[in-house]
């Protein structure tokens, strides 16, 4: 495995105990390990550079503390940083004032939206919630199915469209569950769409026909953290192409280091609100700046 920031940084800085200031030599070795602990992250490039002279800026003006050795001086402004541009605190969900809340969530197949949807739900009932889940993916074969059995797993129903009504139009079943949604009293509407494999045109259009159709609370952008560096490019692609509100992480139970969520939130500006870690409906969480910093530095 990797050397961890602090492990390299305590090799650089073995000789600087009590010099009372960095000096620019210290300060360049400082800058060129955090640099390659980012890219080891999967960090994109743009957002290494960025980062690495925000550091440096800021280590240039620190004092060496008495209570802190530099090396851990240095991976406490890194980690201070890293949790500022990752959100700092957890970033809420927004409820519809309102009429139901609509969640719709998009990102390429296998992102792991249809799992997600489900877990979401299971989350929102546990905070006292009546979610509806909805099954717009209507291109992947056993979506719908997978989605139902989901739904029952979780003791959600599931709105999908019948054989004969609303089989080939994801944008009218979206519609109608918003007033199923209002004539059964749930609050809450999980809107599951259709992905691709690679980015598409066809895809998109139908994203933004379910999105203008349904007016979202909140459009959530669900993201495969194993898919490292390509993140970066799916991501502008959907905020181009539908536009989002926040982005889910997906599959940090593998071995992923973060670095797709440091990259996503600085190149789009969009917080990451929820963290899904495993097959299990309840591998679930709000997500936490925090933690995050911890992963992608260790
Ligand atoms: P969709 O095509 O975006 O709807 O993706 P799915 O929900 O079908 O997920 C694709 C695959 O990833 C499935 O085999 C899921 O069980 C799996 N999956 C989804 N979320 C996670 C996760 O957080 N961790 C792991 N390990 N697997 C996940």
């Amino acid at each position: 495995m990797f050397a961890t920031l602090s492990d390299r940084l305590a090799d650089t800085f073995k000789n600087l105990r009590g010099k009372g200031r960095l000096s620019e030599a210290d300060i360049d070795a400082t800058a060129r390990e955090i640099r390659i602990a980012l890219l080891e992250a999967d960090v994109a490039l743009p957002v290494v550079r960025e980062f690495v002279a925000a550091v440096k800026e800021r280590a240039r003006g620190e004092e060496v503390s008495q209570a802190l050795n530099p090396a851990q001086q240095v991976v406490k402004i890194v980690n201070d940083e890293l949790v500022s541009i990752l959100g700092g605190e957890t970033r809420r969900l927004r409820y519809a004032k309102t009429g139901p809340t609509v969640i719709m969530l998009a990102g390429l197949q296998g992102a792991g939206k249809t799992t997600l949807a489900a877990k979401l739900a299971l989350w929102l009932k546990e905070q006292g919630k009546s979610p509806l889940l909805v099954a717009c993916d209507l291109q992947r074969p056993n979506a719908v199915n997978q989605l139902q059995v989901n739904g029952e797993r979780v003791g959600v129903p599931v709105f999908a469209p019948e054989p004969g009504n609303g089989v080939g139009d994801p944008v009218g079943v979206a519609r109608r569950s918003i007033d199923e949604a209002k004539r059964t009293l749930h609050d809450v509407v999980i809107i599951d769409t259709a992905g691709r494999l690679g980015v598409d045109a066809e895809m998109m259009k139908q994203a933004v026909d379910i999105r203008d159709a349904t007016q979202p609370d909140e459009v959530l952008f669900v993201v495969d953290a194993m898919i490292g560096q390509d993140a970066v490019t799916t991501a502008q692609a959907f905020l181009d192409g539908v536009g989002y509100d926040g982005v889910v992480l997906t599959k940090l139970d593998g071995d992923a280091r973060g670095g797709a969520a440091l990259s996503i939130v600085s190149l789009t500006g969009k917080p990451v609100i929820f963290a899904s870690n495993g097959e299990k409906m309840t591998d679930f969480d709000l997500f936490h700046p925090d933690r995050m910093a911890g992963r992608i530095l260790d």
